[in-house]
């Protein structure tokens, strides 16, 4: 075959997390996508994290929504918009504007978020769009709010490697945002930066820390309450930053004094031990360069928005925000989160970072030259999808999300969606929890096709360049929601061209009547035209008319944008949680994100490399409470909560705190039989932010003693009726795991998998050990194998199997070779997979340190290139060089 030749280059940004890396993105002739890191790109320096590097494994059109469809019909996009338009208007009209929503994402650019946004609350005059953002930081937003007057992240990236410490404080960001890690991780080196973990969980971002406080999961409010009463006590104020730039101190000193005056009392509430909270305290009392970096661990609370402030507090206490190396810094967890906070896709904004306030609303009426516009808040996401179920939202509208998997209590949200009369669903994937339910189905441009701007956690606005053409019929999110609102009437104000037209007026939104009243104004590019929009490098916001160039850090001067001009301190009278635990469900799960998977795993289990690192859902528990409940490592367990239940595989850890559980976010109906986490995941929010409580459910857990164990590796996809599967794919197969309480014979399989085809079957019995064999095949050669036992142990290794994949000609002697299960010497068994870019197993690195008389990460690097591209695996190889 000729070699493939480039045919572009372009600079675009990943999709995955909100450090919005910088990648260049090379198609070849064969349509095949390479992948690196932006050198020149401020957010990563040139540096790509696992999911990052593998991008260019998930363009393919496998599940791709490639036509429009309605009521299960392939129609053409004039059908589906006046169907979408028509029931829309209809239900405005029978109904009035509440009786619709949007439901959007993190996921859409920032133009495409703008014309949503326009269309639901300026022009359909209802606040009923939220985000799926509200799951993720709407707290901090609210938390920004009340401390400054404004959603306002002050601090930039370069200040977490100016710090001389760093509070983590819920994130394990080693994993969730592996390229901060890594540049904290490069910046210690040289300037001996102090790192502090608060996590519940012993994360590998502990692992390098300095000190790990494994606090008791609700907590925080408590802690940082105690330092602030510490600071106060120790005489470690800014009392002149207090007085000149600052309101409220009073009252919160004396919240924090009379709820958490006392170390003692404090590290017993939080439990934990005196000598570490007191090392915290000192540490942030004596460095003044201390940024407290903070994520969903503190956001995703039912008192998410009063931890917030309680972090906030301690900084204007200090002093310490504004100024390189300091400051409280919230880190968003999607790509484009901070794009929808700008344009105003959260309910409880309006746009451009304005409110409900009468003279914002009239400002933005004026602007738009709209007909009518929303004049309260509307649903947030937990309350839309409980108003969908109740009948009162009757025409819903999702963008770009998954909300079947992704929102607590998810066994309802499937209700609501069943019992709403209109569910329209604009996607690039075609099968997935959520499309199961719509009427009418949107093929949206998927990354790399579209084209547009995203916001990352320091402000940044960055292109996202299209490389690749548009999959069959799927057209930019935005055409799609302008085309809908013309049919609805409303063509003046969705008459736009291109993305470029929209971006230009968002910018000019930012600063129409913005005398600096207003911190995001980039009315500075509101003039630019299309090929200055097309080459517009990364830049932070604001900018405009001072900052044209932008603006690195803010609130800089002391200034903020309240009516004072002063920052509010909150009194914070400590939470816990709603749900407390009891006889009936006597643990707490929590649930988060791993290495190498993104939300629900409709783009990174398209990868087998990232497939490969963390192979099947997974309940994380602690020695002791895996004794207490009878759970037995690897084994299957079942959990249940008042809402739900999920049945993973039992991973037994010291990692967990006694008492307490973890299971990932990512799993779902398509990749798993039960193992859709937020099913159990409790519906409390925060009353101010109406961000859902991830991280504190009450449960039970008992396990699940099955007596029939299997693996199946198979060229095609199936779907295994089983009380136990899971689905991930390898380089030329898929491969399933499953169990069940009894067995199923080769009929069972027969009945699965023929689809109307005969196939070749060799079998193999051993009825003493109760162990079946089966190979398929067809005129083409191997199509699959299954291996079923009565004990797990005796199933042989899946990977030197996969291995016979590569080739569909398989002689006898091989025939026989694999019904045995005979993998040579064990040696292509590698093991789970550490290091996803070289394909380093944790069985290869284990062997070679035990080998090794000094191994470190530089000689696994040198030796076995683990770690040696993207990094994301360094922390493991970390810990397995201290477990070795
Ligand atoms: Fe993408 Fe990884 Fe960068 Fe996040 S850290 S933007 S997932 S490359």
């Amino acid at each position: 075959m000729p070699e493939a030749q480039d045919t572009c280059s372009v600079k675009t940004t990943c999709p995955y997390c909100g450090v919005g890396c910088g990648v260049i993105a090379t198609k070849d002739t064969g349509n095949n996508v390479t992948i690196k890191g932006d050198s020149k790109h401020p957010a990563n320096l040139g540096r790509l994290c696992s999911k990052g590097s593998a991008l260019g494994e998930t363009v393919d059109l496998d599940n791709r929504l490639l036509t429009p469809v309605v009521d299960n019909q392939q129609v053409s996009w004039d059908e589906a918009l006046n169907t979408v338009a028509q029931r829309f208007k209809t239900t405005i009209e029978q109904h009035g504007p509440e009786s619709v929503a949007f439901y959007v994402s993190g996921q859409l650019l920032t133009e495409d978020y703008y014309v949503a946004n326009k269309l639901m609350k300026g022009f359909i005059g209802t606040a009923n769009i939220d985000t799926n953002s509200r799951l993720c930081m709407s707290s901090a937003v609210a938390g920004h709010k009340r401390a400054f007057g404004t959603d306002t992240v002050g601090p930039c990236y370069e200040d977490l490697e100016q710090a001389d410490a760093i509070a983590i404080i819920g994130s394990n960001f080693a994993w969730c945002h592996p390229v901060l890690y890594q540049r904290i991780e490069a910046a210690r080196k040289k300037n001996k930066t102090r790192v502090i973990v608060i996590d519940p969980r012993r994360t590998h971002s502990c692992d390098s820390a300095d000190l790990h406080l494994a606090i008791k999961p609700g907590t925080d409010g408590i802690l940082f309450n105690g330092l602030l009463s510490f600071l106060m006590k120790n005489d470690c104020l800014d009392k002149c930053f207090i007085d000149q730039h600052t309101e409220g101190f009073e009252q919160a000193i004396d919240m924090a004094m009379s709820s958490a005056s006392d170390i003692d009392m404090v590290a017993h509430r939080c439990d934990l031990n005196v000598k570490d909270v007191t090392e915290f305290y000192t540490l942030f009392a004596n460095t003044e360069k201390f940024i407290s970096f903070f994520s969903m661990g503190i956001n995703q609370s039912s008192s998410g928005v009063d931890k917030v402030n309680a972090i906030i507090n301690t900084h204007l206490a200090t002093g310490r925000i504004g100024r390189p190396g300091m400051g409280a810094f919230s880190i968003t967890g999607q790509p484009n989160a901070m794009g929808g906070r700008e344009v105003g896709g959260l309910a409880s904004t309006l746009a451009a970072h304005m409110d409900f306030t009468d003279a914002d609303i009239s400002r933005v009426q004026r602007f738009w030259n709209s007909p009518l516009i929303a004049s309260k808040e509307g649903l947030k996401a937990v309350d839309l999808f409980h108003n969908v179920r109740e009948g009162k939202i009757k025409a819903l509208w999702i963008m770009a999300t998954n909300p079947a998997v992704s929102i607590p209590n998810a066994g309802a949200v499937d209700e609501a969606m069943k019992k709403c009369d209109f569910v329209v669903v604009s996607d690039c994937t075609r099968q997935t929890d959520t499309t199961r339910y719509a009427d009418v189905l949107l093929p949206a441009q998927a990354w790399g096709e579209k084209s547009g701007t995203v916001t990352n956690s320091e402000r940044r606005i960055s292109r996202q360049r299209s490389f690749l053409p548009a999959a069959g019929d799927a057209m930019p999110d935005w055409w799609i929601i302008c085309k809908v609102a013309e049919r609805m009437g409303f063509k003046d104000g969705f008459g736009f061209s291109s993305e470029a037209a929209i971006f230009r007026e968002h910018a000019a939104l930012s600063g129409f009547e913005n005398e600096g009243q207003r911190d995001f104004d980039i009315s500075g590019l509101a003039d630019i035209d299309d090929v200055e929009y097309e080459l517009l490098p990364p830049m932070q916001w604001p900018i405009n008319r001072d900052n044209p160039k932008g603006t690195q850090r803010l609130l800089q001067n002391g200034r903020f944008y309240t009516m004072s001009g002063k920052a509010r301190f909150v009194p914070v009278q400590p939470r816990l949680p709603v749900e407390t635990t009891g006889v009936r469900f006597p643990l707490v799960l929590n649930t988060g994100r791993v290495r190498d998977q993104w939300h629900t795993m409709t783009r990174t289990a398209k990868s087998q490399r990232l497939s490969r690192h963390i192979r099947e859902p997974f309940v994380q528990c602690h020695p002791k409470t895996a004794r207490a409940h009878g759970l037995v490592h690897g084994q299957l367990t079942h959990i249940e909560s008042k809402w739900g239940s999920v049945l993973v595989r039992t991973d037994i850890t010291e990692r967990q705190r006694k008492g307490e559980l973890f299971i990932p976010l990512h799993w779902n109906d398509q990749y798993s039989a039960r193992a859709r986490v937020d099913a159990v995941v409790n519906p409390h929010v925060d009353p101010i932010s109406g961000q859902p409580e991830f991280k504190h459910t009450p449960v039970m857990a008992k396990p699940v003693l099955h007596s029939w164990f299997g693996f199946m590796l198979s060229r095609k996809e199936y779907k295994l009726d089983c009380t136990y599967w899971t689905k991930l794919r390898e380089a030329d197969n898929w491969r399933y795991e499953f169990s069940d309480s009894e067995a199923h014979d080769l009929a069972w399989f027969k009945k699965h998998l023929l689809n109307g085809r005969d196939y070749e079957w060799v079998e193999f019995t051993d009825e003493i050990n109760e162990v079946n064999r089966y190979l398929w095949f067809d005129e083409s050669g191997l199509q699959g194998c299954v291996f079923t036992a009565a004990e797990y142990e005796k199933l042989p290794s899946r990977e030197w199997l996969s291995t016979q994949f590569t080739e569909f000609e398989l002689p006898w002697k091989h025939r026989v070779r694999m019904l045995a299960g005979e993998n040579d010497s064990n040696k292509t068994d590698c093991g789970e997979v550490i290091c996803s870019c070289f394909n380093v197993g944790k069985k290869t690195i284990l062997e070679f340190i035990r080998n090794s008389t000094s191994a470190n990460v530089e000689e696994i690097g040198e030796q076995l290139r683990a770690g040696t591209n993207c990094g994301s695996c360094r922390p493991e190889l970390k810990c397995l060089i201290k477990e070795a």
